[in-house]
């Protein structure tokens, strides 16, 4: 594997600091990314703490004594399928199912699951994620010796992928009808065999966002099969909770490497989507001095709009991500430049639904020398033009650039799309983002970027109420470490 001219001691350590088990995989064949990412990234990226290092082993072992084809897993499903309630008998199996619509994006679905993980793991509960996410094709088993996606077949509730905020066992609604009381009297009430928490962007008037509370935790935490859908990357919701705040203090003492930890823990990439990012970034990236990844988030019926194109090329010089071009009336000076210099370049990875951006850069640098007398290379590995959904080798394309924006130096990302969140928090990159220009879309965003305060995603609904006054509040202003974001102003991040 060719990593361009840099090692580092990080490139040997392809466990990421003991975040990836040793032992359980004995085949690498089955996944290489598994093993193979840490030679691909110059940046190593910030290192786990021990306690999450030793949580993450615990949860390993929790989904093999409990997950699928487990004694315990039968017996759970048994109960399940009875519909009962019932006392909870204290055993450790405790379930959470993770369900997204199949029509979110996948950078959507990436982060629902990825928060979803980390609540299974606050709480204990065995993480199982809905097929209907199409999780399965695009990436490798994350837990050694055990399955992270649920078998449908044999799972008893009927048409649980379209509950929605209206379904009768939603958090909400069983609040509401006292199917679930919150207070002393609600020890001696058995608990539901299962409780549907809807914590969708469409959830905003229903009670479900109530889970952010720490009473509604407590009344949860016997309920042996909780489903979640969402959208939404919900884990500064999380921090939110008294409950959870010390375990999270240990398990993150950099609040701001959240999903930098679990992303690179859950999310391999499987071998055709490997095969796919490591082509091409052995191709086109691997022996630039720099790589400049640019995520144009571009919707199918678009205008190709000239004003975006100058937002990005302002954003890339006033940032000194790309070098200047000479002007027609200056001389060409690229002979005049010393040849050490001439060979450096810059590769510049751009990703987008659109081709248009793509070849005005590359024109752009071709057509004119650098100031500098780089040379710069323009790439983008695909054009799907639209979004589409449920169809495998679109998702596949997005997952591998993705990840490849992951694997650049420095990271411009289109303001809220969760496609560049993925790649940021994977990458350990706090990127430069573009903001919205204001909506009359003939005017130059100003100013057309500023650095992200985070490599975090955002939270774009979060609950706007303050459980211990009981009363809507800004939740930005709660816990010093979630704030509100800088692409989405009611949203919050981690800090
Ligand atoms: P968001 O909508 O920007 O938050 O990102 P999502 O990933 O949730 O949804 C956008 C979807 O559109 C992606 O999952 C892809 O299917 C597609 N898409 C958007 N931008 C790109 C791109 O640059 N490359 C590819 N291959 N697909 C894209």
């Amino acid at each position: 594997l060719r990593l361009g001219s840099a090692t580092t001691s990080h490139d040997t350590d392809k466990l990421l600091g003991g975040l990836l088990s040793a032992d359980g995989f004995d085949d690498e064949r089955s996944c290489h990314s598994r093993f193979q990412s840490a030679r691909y990234r110059r940046n190593a990226g910030k290192r786990p703490s021990p306690y999450l290092v030793s949580k993450l082993r615990q949860h390993e072992a929790l989904q093999r004594r409990c997950g699928p084809g487990t004694d315990a897993y039968s017996n759970a499903l048994e109960q399940l399928g009875s519909g009962k309630m019932q006392s909870y008998d204290g055993g450790e199996c405790r379930y959470l199912v993770s369900i997204s619509y199949s029509y979110q994006g996948l950078g959507n679905r990436i982060l629902a699951a990825t928060s979803a993980f980390l609540y299974a793991v606050l709480t204990g509960r065995v993480l199982l994620v809905d097929p209907s996410n199409h999780m399965g094709e695009l990436f490798c088993e994350p837990f050694p010796n055990a399955t992270w996606l649920l078998p449908p077949d044999s799972f008893p509730l009927k048409g649980y992928t379209n509950f929605s905020v209206e379904t009768a066992e939603s958090y909400g609604n069983m609040l509401k009808n006292n199917k679930i009381i919150k207070t002393d009297d609600a020890a001696r009430m058995p608990p539901p065999a299962f409780v549907y928490i809807h914590l969708n962007h469409d959830a905003s008037g229903g009670l479900d966002k109530l889970f952010f509370c720490d009473e509604d935790q407590r009344a949860l935490r016997d309920i042996q099969w909780l489903l979640m859908r969402t959208d939404n990357y919900i884990v500064p919701g999380l921090f939110l909770l008294t409950g959870f705040q010390e375990e999270l203090g240990m398990l993150f003492p950099e609040p701001d490497t959240v999903f930098h930890h679990l992303g690179r823990y859950l999310l391999h990439p499987n071998n055709h989507v490997w095969a796919l990012v490591t082509r091409y970034y052995d191709a086109y990236l691997a022996t630039a001095r720099q790589r400049v990844g640019i995520q144009v988030r571009v919707f199918g019926a678009d205008r190709e709009s000239p004003e975006l194109l100058k937002q990005i090329t302002s954003c890339t010089r006033k940032e000194n991500l790309l070098p200047e071009l000479l002007t027609a009336a200056e001389p060409e000076t690229a002979n005049a430049v010393p040849a050490a210099a001439r060979g450096q370049s810059k590769a510049v990875l751009v990703t987008s639904l659109k081709s248009w951006y793509y070849e005005k850069l590359k024109s752009m640098y071709w057509e004119q020398g650098t100031v500098t007398g780089e040379a710069v290379g323009v790439h983008q590995p695909s054009h799907e033009e639209y979004q589409r959904f449920r169809a495998k080798s679109h998702d596949t394309r997005a997952w591998a650039e993705m990840y490849l924006l992951s694997l650049t130096d420095v990271l411009v990302t289109t303001g809220a799309s969760t496609f560049g969140y993925v790649a940021q928090g994977l990458g350990g990159l706090t990127p430069w983002v573009m903001y919205k220009p204001p909506a009359n879309g003939s005017v130059v965003a100003d100013p057309p970027c500023g650095r992200g305060v985070s490599m975090e995603p955002c939270f774009h609904d979060p609950p706007a109420y303050d459980c211990k006054t009981k009363k809507w509040a800004d939740t930005g202003k709660i816990v010093p470490h979630v704030q509100h974001c800088e692409d989405v102003s009611w949203g919050l991040k981690l800090v």
